[in-house]
């Protein structure tokens, strides 16, 4: 073979390049392999520093989770007070009403209300006086509310029949309408549903149901349809001490020329009223009634 004419100068360049070859080889290995490890060290730098991000990523989504929590805690806490305010409040509305009028007393009912910047609400009868045909519109145009409290307040006349009583309620209705505008839904039966001069109230309280009215009694009572004059300070007494016992209070008392005493008596009993944190309030058509009788 050509070994066999190989100088001996041309043997040692062959090895010498051999050398070089296999170094070059090695120094590429251990090359690749320092690459290698620097890469895989940097590598689990940056899994380690995901982690971390990862974690406080976490952590975060965590005191999110829990401000959110916290935060419907509080809503919660929040609505329940609301709820405790509210139920307060529905324990301490006080309605005042006004039966019989209107009267030569109804405007200075009025301007004690204004006074207050209250509204009651009047229940009131037929009266064509050209003295009383105005204080209708006034009772509205305070912002008090209107009820039917039958044309004629005649017990015999209205309560006799089913048809006695439905021609003097749309006696009354319409009176209201034309003097007002406004259609009357609220009703209160003269004597209350409890009366016991007629048998036929469940019927009558039938025939508001199909009009579409509602009747409304009451459960505290200024004591002021006795026929005796009662001192103011008796009316007072009666309307404050009745409405303790009530969550909600309907209260009646008398528009009337005859009763001077309610009108005296009306501002104590706001005044105090308002000084214990009661919420005057007129009859709408969406108040729950108080009723003597149950439907
Ligand atoms: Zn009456």
């Amino acid at each position: 073979m050509k070994n066999d004419i190989m100088t001996p100068e041309r043997r040692a360049r062959i090895n010498l390049y051999k050398k070089i070859i296999v170094y070059s080889i090695f120094g590429i290995i251990i090359s690749l392999l320092a690459v290698s490890i620097v890469l895989f060290i940097k590598v689990k730098q940056l899994e380690k520093l995901n982690q971390v991000e990862l974690v406080t990523e976490k952590e975060e989504k965590k005191s999110f989770v829990e401000e959110e929590e916290k935060n419907v805690q509080e809503t919660t806490t929040n609505k329940e007070q609301e709820q405790k305010i509210e139920s307060k409040k529905e324990k301490n509305i006080v309605y005042l009403t006004f039966d019989d009028g209107p009267s030569s007393n109804t405007l200075e009912i009025l301007s004690i209300l204004d006074k207050y910047n209250i509204k009651a609400t009047f229940f009131v009868n037929g009266r064509i006086g050209e003295d009383y045909l105005p204080l209708y519109k006034a009772i509205v145009d305070q912002g008090s509310s209107l009820g039917m409290h039958s044309y004629s307040h005649q017990f015999n006349a209205i309560y006799k029949s089913m048809e006695d009583f439905a021609a003097d309620t749309e006696r009354i209705h319409e009176l209201l309408f034309n003097l007002t505008g406004q259609d009357i839904h609220l009703y209160r039966f003269p004597g209350g549903s409890s009366t016991t001069t007629t048998d036929n109230i469940p019927e009558f309280i039938e025939y508001l149901k199909r009009k579409g009215y509602e009747y409304y009694d009451w459960n505290v009572s200024g004591g002021d349809a006795s026929s005796n004059k009662l001192k103011p300070e008796t009316i007072v007494n009666n309307v404050i001490s009745e409405i303790k016992e009530n969550d909600v209070s309907m209260v009646l008392l008398h528009d009337s020329g005859s009763k001077d005493s309610t009108v005296e008596a009306l501002d104590e009993i706001i005044k105090q009223l308002k000084d214990a944190g009661y919420e005057i309030l007129p009859i709408t058509d969406s108040t729950t009634p108080v009723q003597h009788i149950k439907k």
